[in-house]
């Protein structure tokens, strides 16, 4: 690979991860942008048609100039042509950008109205299954990496890409991050490939409602009813975002039976279980507990290592086990993140070739996660405000010495420890010199000073605050 592609490579990841709640407006506009010039104070970018250098240059200008920043480390001047206008310079009308460090705003909401954009992608891939790649392929079972947490969502989309109308509806639920959309497109490319010529709808649910209101708005709803009525699979994503919204949850259950009494297959994702969305109707709520309930749960150490591993091997980054099993460690509850910390490693990876430390994890997943340091950091910083607070040094917390003020900042340090971190009780007595037994009866003491103590909550609560840097 060239430095340019490199440095284009770099930098689309970047945005990617940024723009990750909507991968196909990612694609859409991003899709065939490339760095075609780069010099010591400018940088130029290419893209194929007029329609999205105009796109690029208004609406994504900031977003680019920051990511390029991050991902060479300085400031530059941007500016997109059309490759023609690169090739052949005299037809060029350029829009330039100031180099910035502003945050990225423009996303989703500006290309809203122009199109529908999931579909968009959906069909045109759809129709074609040889055209450009899409991000869409980038989503199958193959690289979705199985563990206990996902095993069974993962099951329950594969029968029902196989065999639609399998479970009917499928609903998937859990935390953010966790994989849902992944599965989602994972079916799709299943379907495709095993069923050419059904007729999929993807939609996010956000931009079901838009459309629904839009259809309204224009006196469409005839078209947009038969659109949804006449699909093979329906799979609406995140459809939680139908809590409260009366007249489309009316409209999407209309849909929902007419598709479900012609046994086509339906699929949602949702960050909650149907019954902790609300407001919902009761007759949409039974419905969805009608089918099959998936969840996916936060993934174990194992799966974060499987994941990272995978992850690494596809980038072609190397990264000792040592260093895979700190990160595993350290990012627990969201692969979107874990995704996230490796692509910025590899950005800087692959700029300088310098190798991966933990010292660049650290600073990698500061920036992505700023409330998550690391354990030894965390506990420094407990100890240390604990020992500020009540005027206790640390070497006495962690001596013998047994007055009441040591015992008791010795408590409270052993009760944020256990609070804050994942620390077993054993370990938390070797801080401290101790074993388990004297954690728990800290623990204890702590508990039932908050309930009897005046102000030993509210102080409790400072700290924690001081030690979360809120
Ligand atoms: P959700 O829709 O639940 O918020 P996503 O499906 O968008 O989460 O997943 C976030 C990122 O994590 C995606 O890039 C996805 O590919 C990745 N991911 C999630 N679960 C897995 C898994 N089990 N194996 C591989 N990648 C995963
Ligand atoms: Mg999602």
């Amino acid at each position: 690979m060239d430095e340019l592609s490199s440095i284009s490579g770099i930098l689309l990841s970047l945005i990617e991860e940024k723009m990750s709640s909507s991968p196909s407006i990612f694609n859409l506009w991003f899709n065939e942008f490339k760095l075609a010039s780069l010099t010591d104070d400018k940088a130029v970018f290419t893209t194929p048609s007029a329609i999205k250098k105009n796109i690029l240059s208004t609406k994504y200008l900031t977003l680019i100039s920051s990511s390029l920043e991050e991902a060479i480390g300085f400031p530059l001047e941007v500016s997109i042509v059309t490759t023609e206008e690169f090739l052949s310079p005299e037809k060029k009308t350029e829009v330039k950008a100031a180099p910035t460090i502003a945050p990225y705003f423009e996303r989703t909401d500006n290309v809203k109205d122009d199109e529908d954009e999931d579909e968009r992608i959906i069909s045109e891939s759809i129709s074609s299954p040889t055209s450009k790649r899409t991000l869409l392929d980038d989503y199958t079972f193959d690289n979705f990496v199985e563990g206990s947490s996902n095993k069974f969502a993962k099951a329950a989309c594969y029968a029902v890409a196989n065999e639609p109308n399998t479970y009917n509806p499928l609903f998937i639920y859990g935390n953010s991050g966790l994989g849902k959309t992944h599965l989602l497109y994972a079916v799709i490319n299943h379907m495709k490939k095993n069923h050419p010529g059904i007729n999929i709808v993807y939609k996010k649910c956000e931009s079901f409602l838009d459309e629904l209101i839009r259809a309204i708005r224009n006196g469409s709803t005839t078209s947009f009813k038969e659109k949804y009525r006449s699909c093979d699979v329906l799979l609406i994503d995140d459809i939680q975002f139908l809590a409260g919204k009366e007249q489309t949850q009316e409209e999407f259950f209309h849909t929902f039976s007419a598709l479900y009494e012609s046994d086509k297959q339906i699929i949602l994702t949702s960050d909650r279980p149907p019954k902790e969305i609300k407001p919902l109707e009761d007759r949409l709520r039974t419905r969805f507990e009608g089918g099959l309930l998936a969840d996916v749960q936060p993934p174990s150490f194992e799966l974060r290592i499987a994941i990272i591993k995978q992850k690494a091997d596809a980038m072609g980054l190397s990264v000792s086990n040592d260093l895979v099993e700190y990160m595993a460690e350290r990012l627990q509850n969201n692969i979107r993140q874990i995704e996230g910390v490796l692509k910025r490693i590899y950005a800087v990876y692959s700029l300088t070739s310098a190798e991966v430390t933990k010292e660049k994890i650290d600073e990698v997943i500061s920036i992505i996660d700023p409330g998550n340091i690391p354990t030894d950091a965390l506990i420094e910083k407990i100890l240390s405000s604990v020992s500020k607070a009540y005027g206790v040094p640390t070497e006495q917390m962690k001596s013998k010495k047994r007055t009441d003020t040591v015992a008791n900042a010795r408590h409270v340090a052993i009760y944020l420890i256990k609070h804050e971190t994942e620390l077993t009780l054993k370990e938390i007595g070797a801080i401290f010199g101790r074993d388990y037994s004297t954690v728990i009866s800290s623990i204890d003491k702590v508990e039932k000073s908050i309930k009897t103590v005046n102000n030993y909550e509210a102080e409790i609560n400072r700290l924690l605050k001081e030690i979360k840097g809120q």
